[in-house]
């Protein structure tokens, strides 16, 4: 699968510039004009990479990786037309991974792409994908803790049944049959199916009004279980 890059750059030339170059090296381009809509772009859809100017009309590219930082941990590559070193050095501790200046040549910058992508797949943060809080209604999941919450209060649960919801969660809307589930959360293809099952009926215990009618983990007929996009935020 392609990787996803998001350039987040108010000069349309230099965008259309990176965005040619690194599609032409393979990546899926998309690209925002502003933080703002950058931001939504990330909430919406899968990225896995940005490219930030830093100087952007309204909210500027340090305010972009503050807010972005609350719930992502997605590198980001800054590109900067100011030289000066103070600036950079705030953008490395405020969350940036890596920077180039203006004037740059597009093959540098696709290099530092494909260079901070795989070192962040690699990680253990990139494993586990960029989001760590997932809502889903009234509830809390904190991936990087293996915390349920409803408001202030921990649910108990199980580390297998948490990547159960989890892999769930990752998956919006998308029916994932018993085998999907074991194999992403066991590891393995060689298990007791039923196990999924046992863990779903756990899962809808905890977070069902009534688990015999589950409104939040659905039974898609013969195909497996859902969450729906709508509940996720
Ligand atoms: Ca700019």
């Amino acid at each position: 699968m392609k990787a996803s890059v998001l350039i987040i750059e108010d000069e349309h030339d230099i965008a259309e510039l990176i965005k040619l170059y690194l599609e032409n090296e393979g990546f899926c381009v998309l690209h925002s004009d502003t933080a703002e809509k950058g931001l939504e772009l990330v909430e919406n859809g899968k990225i896995d990479i940005i490219v930030l100017d830093i100087n952007l009309p309204g909210m500027d590219g340090f305010e972009f990786l503050q807010a972005l930082r609350k719930e992502y941990s997605i590198p980001v590559v800054i590109v900067s037309a100011r030289e000066d070193d103070a600036d950079m050095i705030l953008g490395l501790g405020i969350g940036a991974d890596d920077y180039v200046t203006k004037p740059f040549s597009p093959k540098v910058l696709a290099a530092r792409v494909r260079a901070n992508l795989r070192r962040y797949m690699l990680s253990d943060e990139g494993e586990k994908s960029g989001r760590n809080i997932i809502r889903l209604s009234e509830y809390i999941v904190e991936k990087d803790a293996y915390l349920l919450k409803k408001g202030d209060t921990r649910i108990p649960i199980s580390p297998r049944e948490f990547e159960v919801l989890v892999y769930l969660l990752e998956n919006p809307g998308e029916p994932r049959t018993p085998e999907e589930i074991y194999s992403a959360v066991w590891g393995n293809n060689f298990g007791d199916l039923t196990t999924v099952a046992v863990h779903i009926q756990r899962l809808r215990k905890k977070l069902e009004k009534d688990p015999s009618r589950p409104q939040l983990i659905e039974t898609v007929h013969s195909l497996g279980y859902k969450i729906r996009k709508e509940l996720i935020s």
